[in-house]
């Protein structure tokens, strides 16, 4: 469920028209809906039932100071994979003691960092870190506060490019070297073995791999507590998948209900993860069309938005609904390939999508909250899009349109 409706033949971004927002900041543009985004984050707080619990949003999916601003007024904590991520948080005004911070090739300077603001909880992800930790903690006089990211071999059923819980992906450590880490970890006086870890995918649309995740991480959490290692919480990580096409998700509530179910007997905070299914419907795309022509049988729409606005069609072959802002009842339906300016043939929005377009038609392209603007980036030396907030019917600039001297600004013409 998200804000953007239409009204008659023009889409709404909550009470604002999606194409006086093209007016007013140009195109390409995000635009967030203030009221989606509170409406996810509310969906999963109110569904632990009373259990101890962090929703930690996924700072990848969508980096926006604003975003992240208002999500930590909402009570929010975080998951950072770097250290420009938990910067971010802190500039946005984040609790680091909310925080927690994964990623396989965390630097000694990264973890510093993170132990000197007071992080929630690290989440190791291979044996040789957990001496880089216990380094950085000797060196600050402090005792870390540690989870080991567990891979429990199963199959998340998604894009092999954000699948993370399988034995060949690069992510966390084998079930069975998990115990033996976990038993040298207590010995180590500078660490606090805080939590169990595990993040297994993403975008997924069914709820039995992290049910069948669960078990294998409850089993642990008893086999630790046999050999007399107590963690605090289970992270069971993002993955909670969106519709952008026919898929159906279970809800938050859905997905975390099981999870409870098995945790139910258990003193263990539940810590999850979210990021895509936050974000992904809370932001569209707005692209303006700019030429359309004919190359043989296939019919383009060329707009102004290309893969460096929107990279995910081109990286992982992603479906995105892509609408026409204005409803057109005197044109016929033309079957045709959204595409951008780029100088690649994968720079597309969509392919194959029946659409009624006039030139200078503003496109929308749905669900592009999550790993939309942030994995943006200037190629074909692109500015960067501008990105606005609709909060019924007001809309903010919380990113300002690159200039053109923005992107080359880092570089330096040796004299
Ligand atoms: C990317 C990521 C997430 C968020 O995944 P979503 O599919 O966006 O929910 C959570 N945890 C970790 C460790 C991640 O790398």
């Amino acid at each position: 469920m998200d804000f953007f409706n239409f009204k008659g033949n023009s889409l709404f971004a909550e009470d604002v028209e999606i194409t006086s927002l093209a007016k007013e900041y140009g195109t390409p543009l995000y635009v967030y809906s203030k009221a989606t985004l509170e409406r996810h984050l509310n969906a999963f707080e109110s569904s632990f039932n009373g259990k101890k619990h962090l929703v930690c949003f996924a700072v990848k999916a969508c980096s926006n100071l604003a975003i992240l601003n208002l999500m930590a007024k909402l009570g929010a904590g975080f998951d950072v994979v770097s250290e420009g991520e938990l910067r971010r948080v802190i500039a946005a005004g984040g609790d680091p003691h909310k925080v927690v911070f994964s990623g396989v090739g965390k630097t000694y300077s990264e973890i510093e960092y993170a132990l000197s603001v007071g992080i929630n909880c690290l989440n190791i992800e291979s044996e040789e870190e957990i001496e880089t930790v216990v380094a950085a903690a000797r060196k600050l006089g402090v005792v870390a506060n540690v989870a080991l990211r567990v891979n429990p071999g199963v199959d998340a059923k998604t894009h092999p490019y954000i699948s993370t819980g399988l034995k060949n992906n690069k992510f966390g450590i084998t079930e069975e070297n998990a115990f033996d880490l976990y038993v040298k970890m207590s010995k180590i006086d500078c660490l606090n073995i805080s939590g169990i870890d595990c993040h297994i995918g993403s975008q997924m649309t069914s709820g039995m791999p992290i049910i069948e995740a669960t078990d294998k991480i409850v089993a642990l959490y008893n086999k630790l507590l046999s050999a007399g290692i107590k963690v605090d919480h289970i992270d069971m990580g993002g993955g909670l998948g969106v519709t952008y096409d026919n898929e159906t998700p279970p809800t938050p509530s859905e997905y975390i209900a099981p999870i409870l179910e098995r945790l139910k007997s258990l003193d263990v905070a539940l810590y999850l993860e979210p990021g895509r299914a936050m974000v992904a419907n809370a932001s569209v795309l707005l692209a303006k069309v700019v030429y359309q022509k004919n190359n043989g049988d296939k019919h383009f729409v060329i707009t102004d938005t290309g893969m460096n606005d929107m990279i995910r069609p081109a990286l992982y072959g992603s479906w995105m609904t892509i609408i026409n802002s204005t409803i057109h009842e005197d044109i016929p339906e033309v079957v045709s390939d959204v595409v951008g300016p780029i100088c690649e043939s994968d720079d597309f929005l969509g392919k194959e999508r029946k659409l009624k377009v006039k030139n200078g038609d503003i496109l929308v392209v749905r669900g592009a909250g999550a790993y939309g603007s942030s994995m943006a980036s200037t190629y074909n030396s692109r500015r960067l899009p501008c990105e606005v907030l609709v909060d019924k019917d007001k809309s903010y600039v919380i990113k300002k349109r690159q200039t053109f001297e923005d992107i080359w600004k880092d570089e330096c013409i040796i004299k």
